[in-house]
């Protein structure tokens, strides 16, 4: 799975495809959407009309809390699958740890690996206790955790849980939604490597080994966004992003969501 990739969050299917194609064209080769997000009918079509052949492409989706339990997952699938007109899917997430269900929907997840439906199943916004309550239940260890992560919130247990257990860690939100600009060590760091605010927080993730998935639907800003590889932080200032975490969430609490 590739590092870094577009995240299709609030775009709807002429959107998805005008940034898939700037995003395929940037080098990503990593798509994140989720049934919630209403377009993966419009990922599909990008994705068959793309210039880039399909198995270089790492799609992921996810299956929404209102579908969970064994089941409504396993059919809730097959309704992605046809939408995103997929035969076989790269990662499948449960998307949410719905209390009294996430078990269930793990079962379904590990029936659609076996069967050879997805290439790999894993899960997002799940707290330590709820990785552990997986882990005593299943023998199949989720590959990603997909959280909120970025400057003010990097979850320093949650991380060191997921290595040592070998679950990549994947960041949703890592622009903060578009507040990196206003973070003073972001600016500090942006003038130092003559770089843009966004470009220092994707490549400390990337340094971090944590994958990441920030959201445009401006092509110039996706090729921007990309631009990754011509400089690197140094242990100094990687040790202070680090050090201003606050601990501090933009979107909802996985031990207290009601949806
Ligand atoms: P991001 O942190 O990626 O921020 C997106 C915002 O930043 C948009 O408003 C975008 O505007 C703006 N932006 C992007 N690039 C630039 C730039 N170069 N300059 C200025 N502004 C910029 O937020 P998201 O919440 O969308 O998170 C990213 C992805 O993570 C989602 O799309 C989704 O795939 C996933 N996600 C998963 C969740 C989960 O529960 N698993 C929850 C939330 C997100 P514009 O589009 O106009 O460029």
């Amino acid at each position: 799975m590739p590092l870094l990739g577009l995240g299709v969050y609030q775009m709807d299917d002429e959107q998805v495809q005008v940034a898939i194609d700037a995003a395929l064209e940037n080098g990503y080769r990593l798509i994140d959407t989720a049934s919630f997000y209403g377009n993966e009918f419009g990922v599909g079509k990008a994705l068959q009309s793309a210039k880039v052949d399909r198995s270089e492409i790492f799609v992921t989706t996810k299956v929404w809390n209102a579908d969970q339990g064994y089941d409504q997952t396993l059919k809730a699938f097959e309704v992605s699958m046809d939408n995103l007109g997929l035969d076989v899917l790269d990662l499948y997430l449960v998307h949410w740890p719905v209390a009294g269900k996430y078990m269930d929907t793990w079962r379904a997840l590990e029936q659609l690996y076996k069967d050879g439906r997805v290439r790999a199943v894993g899960v997002s916004n799940f707290l330590v206790n709820q990785l552990e309550d997986l882990a005593n239940h299943s023998d199949l260890v989720p590959v990603l955790n997909q959280i909120e992560f970025h400057p003010h919130l990097q979850q320093p247990a949650l991380l060191d849980y997921c290595a040592e257990h070998q679950i990549q860690v994947q960041a949703w939100s890592p622009l903060m939604q578009g507040q990196v600009f206003d973070v003073p060590l972001l600016q500090e760091l942006a003038v130092k490597y003559g770089k843009s605010e966004v470009q220092i927080v994707l490549r400390w993730n990337l340094q971090r080994g944590i994958s990441t998935i920030p959201k445009s639907a401006k092509p110039h800003r996706i090729a921007d966004n990309g631009n990754l590889y011509d400089f690197s932080l140094s242990s100094e200032d990687m040790e202070r992003l680090a050090g201003i975490d606050q601990a501090k969430r933009i979107g909802p609490d996985p031990a207290d969501f009601d949806f």
